[in-house]
This record gives C-alpha cells, sequence and structure tokens, in this order.
C-alpha cells in the first residue's frame, strides 16, 4: 500500500477540479484579454466565474483577488509591492522567524533596497506574542506580516487579534494563508486582514496558480506590480492568465467543506495516538495546529532512516524547501528545538483523500521501523 502524508508540501488535485479545467485546455484555446471573439469572452467568463468562487470562499468582492502564479509570488508581491508602494507612509516591516522563506527573502531583499526590517521570534509553541508584535510597531511600520497557519509544525496564529492590534495602530497586515485554504474557515470580513497569500496547490487544485487579496476599500492598501507589460489584473500583475489553472483553483475553492476538515482531524488523531503507543514519541508545536498536521519527535530514530526505511509512506523531515540539507529548518530552529530532537522529528500532512485504513497502515509500518531502527542502534552501542 502506498500512502502519501505529505499535504502541506503539496495535495493531489481532486479529480471534480481536473474535470472542470479539461476543456479550458483544448476546446476552449481563449486567452481571457481577447476582446474580439466569443474564445475570448468564454475564457474571460471563466476566470470572472472562478474569482468570484474564490471571492465566496473568503468573503470578499472579486474585485479584490489579483491571481498570480502561486503563493510564493503572491508573498513577494504583497511584501515588496507594499514597501514600495507607501514610502509616504513609512519603511518598516515586522515579520516573524517562522514564516515561509518566500516572505522572509522577500524581506531580505527589502532591507537590501533600504527598508527596516525586524523578524521576531515566537514561542515555543511556534505562535507569536501579541506583545512582542505591540512592542515592534513605530510610528514608521508600515506592515506586519504573520501566517496564518505554518507549514511545518501547523501552528495556528492568533490572527484575529493580531489583526485588531496592527489595525489599532493604523498597520496594515499580510497574511500568508497558503496552508490555510483547504484546512480552515477564513473570512476575511471576521478577520480583516489587509493582504492574503493564496495557492491553489495547497487545497487540491492545480501546480503554478495562486492568488493575493489586496484590500480595496476602508482601506484600499496602494501595492507596486513586481513585473510589467500588458495591464492585466488592474495592472498589478501582468501576463495572460492561466485560464484552465484559474478554472480549476475556482473550483478547488468551493469544494471546501467544514466537515472533511473534522474527519482529517479524526484521521490525525488516529496517526497521532498510534505513534505515540509506540513509545518514546512526543508532539512538537502547539495544540492549535493544522487539521491535517502532525509533527512528532521520535526518540533514538533518526528522521532520515525512519523514512528510508518506509519508501511506500510519504512524509517529510524538516521542510520540503530545505529537505535538500540536513540541517534543522529554520521553523524549528525558531522554536527553539535542539538539532538532535529536530533530526528526529517527522512532519505529517494528511489531506482528502487518505484513508483510516491507510492511516492504520502508516501506525502498523512506523511501529515496526522504529522498533528495529532502535533495535539497530542499541546493538551497534553494544
Ligand atoms: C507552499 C507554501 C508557499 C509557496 O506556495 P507556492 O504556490 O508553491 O509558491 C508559501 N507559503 C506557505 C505557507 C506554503 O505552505
Amino acid at each position: 500500500m502506498d500512502v502519501y502524508l505529505d499535504n502541506h508540501s503539496t495535495t493531489p488535485c481532486d479529480p471534480r477540479v481536473v474535470d472542470a479545467m479539461l476543456p479550458w485546455f483544448t476546446e476552449q484555446p481563449g486567452n481571457a484579454a481577447s476582446r474580439s471573439h466569443k474564445w475570448g469572452y468564454a475564457a474571460r467568463s471563466a476566470t470572472e466565474h472562478a474569482r468570484g468562487q474564490l471571492a465566496e470562499r473568503l468573503g470578499c468582492s472579486p474585485k479584490e483577488l489579483v491571481f498570480t502564479s502561486g503563493a510564493t509570488e503572491s508573498d513577494n508581491l504583497a511584501v515588496l509591492g507594499v514597501l514600495r508602494a507607501n514610502r509616504d507612509r513609512g519603511d518598516h516591516l515586522i515579520t516573524v522567524a517562522t514564516e515561509h522563506k518566500a516572505v522572509l527573502d522577500a524581506a531580505r531583499q527589502a532591507e537590501a533596497e533600504g527598508f527596516r526590517v525586524t523578524v521576531l521570534p515566537c514561542n515555543p509553541d511556534g505562535t507569536v506574542a501579541l506583545q512582542r508584535i505591540s512592542e515592534a510597531i513605530t510610528d514608521r511600520t508600515v506592515l506586519v506580516s504573520v501566517m496564518w497557519a505554518n507549514n511545518e509544525v501547523g501552528t495556528l496564529q492568533p490572527m484575529a487579534e493580531i489583526t485588531a492590534l496592527c489595525h489599532e495602530r493604523g498597520v496594515w497586515v499580510h497574511t500568508d494563508a497558503a496552508q490555510a485554504l483547504g484546512s480552515c474557515d477564513l473570512d476575511l470580513g471576521a478577520v480583516p486582514v489587509d493582504l492574503m497569500s493564496l495557492s491553489a496547490h495547497k487545497a487540491y487544485g492545480p501546480k503554478g496558480v495562486g492568488a493575493l487579496f489586496v484590500r480595496r476599500t476602508r482601506p484600499r492598501v496602494k501595492i507596486e506590480p513586481l513585473q510589467y507589460g500588458g495591464g492585466h489584473e488592474r495592472g498589478i500583475r501582468s501576463g495572460t492568465l492561466p485560464v484552465p489553472l484559474i478554472v480549476g483553483f475556482g473550483v478547488a475553492a468551493s469544494l471546501f467543506d467544514p466537515d472533511e476538515v473534522k474527519r482529517i482531524a479524526g484521521l490525525r488523531d488516529q496517526l497521532r495516538e498510534g505513534l505515540l503507543a509506540v513509545g518514546g514519541v512526543e508532539v512538537n508545536g502547539s495544540e492549535n495546529r493544522l487539521a491535517g498536521n502532525l509533527h512528532v519527535y521520535i526518540e533514538g530514530v533518526e528522521a532520515e532512516a525512519l523514512m528510508m526505511g518506509c519508501r511506500s509512506i510519504a512524509m517529510s523531515s524538516g521542510s520540503a524547501c530545505t529537505s535538500a540539507t540536513l540541517a534543522p529548518s529554520h521553523v524549528l530552529r525558531a522554536m527553539g528545538l535542539d538539532p538532535d530532537r529536530a533530526a528526529g522529528s517527522i512532519r505529517f500532512g494528511l489531506g482528502r483523500f487518505n484513508t483510516e485504513a491507510q492511516i492504520e497502515f502508516a501506525v502498523q509500518q512506523l511501529g515496526a521501523k522504529i522498533t528495529e531502527l532502535r533495535a539497530m542502534a542499541h546493538l551497534y552501542e553494544v
């Protein structure tokens, strides 16, 4: 049996998403910017329908959504685009050490351009303390960027409180919600952040498309594009719209189902209980985490050895983006995990297509391999 438990890295496309996309590759070749024939109009109406589906999911106006190539681009656009466009408001960005590299490296670039950047430390569970944000805000602060949900340990940040605090001080809030789209209630009315990054492929949509929510009223957030061209997406993101991908993104967003999230959390708990029963296993991170996320430390076992010994199970050590190196990820380091604990820690990401039977199989395989690796380590010591 093969079991895919790496849904934080990417999710499979839902078959309903694929079905909706197919005609837009072949029978419907139109460019959504072509205004002179019915193929162009059809493509345009398809992208606008998808924009509506995403807006419905988020509780915003379709006009506030800019399609991008994914959350990496959205994060870059949010951080650099807002800082560069609002020099009259200030020059200071605040973010957190556990953010995705797309935010942290964009922040580094901003620093190279002369902006000031504060990277806040996190609590041991991966959350950021409100007090720290409050203390870091100055009258030069333009933007605070805090992710909705962490892609490694699944920690959910207190976004409602962070947003209220920042707005009280006249500071805009950006959140990277790439991991949250498939798994959390996202209501821009209830949690009125000013910018939100999204990615389709973390939520059962296709790879290569994402969006940035940019608030248009109360307040209207000024943003500069990263690239120049045909003036698509109200000039914020030039480039021909990838119609099939956008259609798939819209369908993926419309398939969100809170009951499914509960089912996934149940599977996650099944996996957690199964692994804890092996003994010498501890959970890393916060109680308040993504439904599909489990991050565990397994005493006396190298994560890499366990992954190599269980090749029919997809899981991850560190973050997928840095797993080419064996250094602990920046997230685990920020949470204060020592290198040994980090090297013995594994991330599981459960999703829509996992079943109870798969989890049962995974627990049995992992349990047996953990016991075997520990016995070998013991023999070696003797
Ligand atoms: C995957 C991910 C990204 C990058 O998204 P892409 O669409 O692959 O560029 C950014 N932030 C978080 C939190 C992610 O999980």
